[in-house]
This record gives structure tokens, sequence and C-alpha cells, in this order.
């Protein structure tokens, strides 16, 4: 996974300061130096480095940090909030023209995972924005990458606008367009040429594809694997084209991250997107703060609480949390949640993403079954419908005859009983009074 080495490196450090009721400036001083060495051997540029150290030192020595009570923890809260704002603050949304149709411009160097990132794009836009994407094959030289681009296009049911490769770019992009008016496809996505490296004719190429399409978003696509390169590359083509986003691809190998700290710093120009897998679905929002607490150790609550948002259909959420509000959330709601935890998929990985789980020794190599699941659900089968919705009416009787039927023990069945109990009472609290929130499980 990226970024691991960068990571622990920073949560040891942290974790030094992290207790300590007095900070000293040498404290402070030794902290940074290893900070610094951290970041420079996961690659990050030197000047950005050089600035983020004396950003987070003058911070952490101000008077406000030294005199509190838990200056440990005020300094990690500064470099959690340096490492956000240096990776760009918030999420920047990809741009959509507000008369269609937007015109998206792929570029970046042969191998980045131009191609790639087009289908998972067109995929995002059609899924997240009900848009109806064109995909435009412009990259006439690689051998294949027309028939990659038509090959994805297929894969996920979206048009692919093609004219071979012996018509030049420029008229292919012109031609596209009046296709997407025709055809009422309000998003053009050109896939365009790349190169081994950023060369003259390949730049005219490009800005003359701009010219005629007038893009809303040039999004440059950059492997994050290429560390300092990637940097320079972005540096290149921000210069000759102003770009407008970027998407960083192959998060999901063990990249050092270097790239990903350095590049909204050079260029100006915000991170969007990464590619987190080679499947059409790995593309993800790029989140500054998300990404600063999972380096730093401290979870990435909400991208599980997403992930299980992804999985409800709005309905379902709405009847959930009608029925948390007035209480009349039974066991057999209970029954169908656990199904939808399930699909999450395997456990081990949601519970990487738990604040604090890196520190569980052995974590990566164990095994969650989702056996407690399977047992708690076993329980709620073993009931009968009136049972689920009364849970009171079970007397020691009717407990003893679940017992066998589902196989567990009375004091499991208990157990049960008594953290369902516990958890409506919560739940009525959080949706009632000052803390009215959302469905509690957020969505699971
Ligand atoms: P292009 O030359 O820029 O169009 O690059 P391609 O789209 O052909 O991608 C090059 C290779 O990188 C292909 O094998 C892709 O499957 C792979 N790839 C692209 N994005 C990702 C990613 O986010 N993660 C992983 N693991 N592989 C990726």
């Amino acid at each position: 996974m990226a970024f691991e080495g960068l990571g622990e490196r920073l949560q040891s450090t942290m974790d030094r300061i992290k207790g300590k009721g007095k900070v000293t400036e040498s404290d402070v001083k030794v902290m940074m130096r290893e900070v610094r060495l951290a970041l420079l051997e996961a690659d990050v540029n030197f000047k950005v480095v050089k600035q983020f150290v004396n950003d987070v030192k003058e911070r952490a020595l101000g008077s406000d940090v030294m005199q509190s009570l838990t200056p440990g923890q005020q300094v990690i809260k500064i470099v959690q909030e340096e490492l956000t704002s240096l990776m760009g603050g918030e999420n920047q949304k990809i741009n959509l023209a507000q008369k269609p149709p937007t015109v998206i411009m792929m570029v970046g160097l042969q191998g980045a995972g131009k191609t790639t990132t087009a289908g998972k794009l067109a995929l995002h836009l059609r899924k997240k924005h009900n848009k109806r994407p064109l995909l435009v094959a412009g990259d006439i030289y690689r051998p294949a990458a027309i028939d990659q681009l038509q090959t994805v296009g297929k894969q996920i049911d979206i048009p692919v606008f093609s004219m071979g490769d012996q018509v030049k770019p420029e008229e292919i992009v012109e031609n596209a367009m009046k296709h997407a008016k025709e055809e009422h496809l309000d998003t053009v996505i050109i896939d365009t040429a790349g190169r081994l490296h950023v060369d003259e004719a390949l730049m005219n190429e490009l800005k003359n594809v701009k010219e005629l399409s007038n893009p809303d978003e040039i999004m440059l696509v950059v492997d994050s694997m290429t560390g300092q390169d990637a940097v320079n590359v972005a540096e290149s083509f921000n210069e000759l084209l102003d770009i407008t986003g970027v998407t960083l691809t192959k998060l999901d190998g063990d990249t050092r991250g270097g790239a990903a700290l350095s590049i909204r710093s050079v260029t100006e120009k915000p991170i969007k997107f990464i590619g987190v897998s080679e499947k059409m679905d790995g593309l993800e929002a790029f989140h500054p703060e998300r990404m600063a607490s999972r380096i730093l150790g401290m979870g990435d609550v909400l991208s599980i609480i997403e992930k299980a948002q992804a999985n409800v259909n709005e309905d379902e959420q709405k009847a959930l949390e009608k029925k948390l509000k007035d209480s009349s959330f039974t066991l057999d709601d209970f029954l169908s949640q656990m199904d939808q935890v399930k699909t999450l998929g395997p456990l081990d990985d949601l519970l990487k993403m738990m604040p604090g789980a890196n520190k569980i020794k052995g974590l990566d190599k164990m095994q969650f079954t989702g056996k407690e699941i399977d047992h708690v659900q076993a329980i709620i089968r073993s009931m009968t419908l009136e049972e689920r919705e009364h849970p009171e009416k079970l007397n020691a009787s009717r407990k003893k005859r679940i017992a066998k039927g589902s196989g567990r023990s009375l004091q499991e069945i208990n157990r049960l009983l008594k953290q369902f109990n516990d958890m409506k009472k919560m739940m009525k609290q959080m949706t009632s009074g000052k803390r009215k929130g959302k469905n509690p499980f957020g969505g699971m």
C-alpha cells in the first residue's frame, strides 16, 4: 500500500511526542529533523519539504502550543493540518460545463494510465452525475490504444468515437464533437496521445486539440510510482497546457507517495482523483484531509462510511431513519443491517482503515471471517417474527428453544439482547435532541 514507509516513520516520530506534557524547542527541532528525513525518503520534492518543515516548525513553536495543556497532541494536529494543506486542502471536484457538452481532455505520458482513467471517469460521471459520456479515441500513435479504448468502452457500456489511426487527432476531435451533439451525449472525454517523454510535437498537437475543443477540464494523468519524475512531468504539462486537474494513478501499488505530496505545491493544480486499481471502479475522489489522516495512522473513517453508503439505497435508508426515530427498529431490521455489513466486503479491508489499525500487530495477517455476524444472524433467524419485534417476550424457555435452534449458548443470546437494547437507547439519543443526525450506522 502507498505511503507505508512514510506513514510508519511519521507515526513513530509522532508517538514520541504525543504524550508529552511539556514540549521544548529542542523536542520540536528533533522531531522536525525526523519528519524532514521521512519526507525526503518518501521522494517528496526537496523544496516542498523545506517549506513544509518551516511552516510546521513556526506554528509548533508558537506560544499557544507550548503553553497548552497537551502540547504533544497540538503539534501532531499541526502536522496533520499542514499535510492536508500541502495536498490541497479540500477535495476539488471535476469541472462540469453549465451548458453541455462538458469536454474533458485526458493528457499524460504513455503508460501513465490515461486510457484506463478515461474509462473510469466516464463510468464515474454516469454513475454520480447522471452524465452520458462519449469516449474519443485521439491517440493514433500508440499501437493498440484505439482497441484498448474500445474494449474499455464495451466493458462499461459507454460509446467510443474513433476514426482509425490515419486521421489527424484535430480532425477526430472536431468530428467527435459533432457526433456527441447529434447523439445527445453531454460529456466528451478525449483520450490523447502520450509519449515516453514530453516533446514539442506532442505538445503542439495537444495545444491544437485544446484550442479546438475548448475543454472544461484538462486532466493530467500521472503515475505515482514514478516519484520525482511525476512531479517534473506535471510541471511541464502545466506550463504548456495550463492543466486544470490531476489524477494520480497506481496508488494501490507500493509507491512511496512523494508525488501525491509534491504535485499540488509545485504546480498549484489540484489532485482531483486517485487510481486505486486496474479495474473500472478503481477511481476515488482525492480528499487531502483523509489522506493526511491515513498517512498519520489516524484512520479514514469517512471513507468507510462512504463505502457503506454506496451500498445502501435511498429508500431503505429513509425507512431505516424513520424506524430509528420512532423507536420501531426491531431485531429483524438488525438482521438485514448485518447483511449489508457483509456486502461491504472482507472485514479485514475495512479494519485496516480504522484509526490505529496499523498499530495492531499482525492485523494484516489475520483473517476475519465474519463468523461473529453469522452467529448473531443465526440467533435472530431462530426467533419467530413476533419475538424479533418484541424481544421483551423472550422468557427462559423461549431462549432455550432459540439456543437449540441456532446452536449458540444462552449467554450469547443474552449478550445480543443486551447489546440490542443498549443500541436502541443510544440511537434514540442520537436521533432526538441536539445530536440529531443521520443514520447512526452511517448507512451500515
Ligand atoms: P496510457 O498509455 O496512459 O493510456 O496508460 P494505460 O491506461 O494503458 O495504463 C497503463 C497500465 O497501467 C495498464 O496496465 C493499466 O491497467 C494500469 N493502470 C492504470 N491505472 C491504474 C491504477 O490506478 N492502478 C493499477 N494497479 N494499475 C493501473
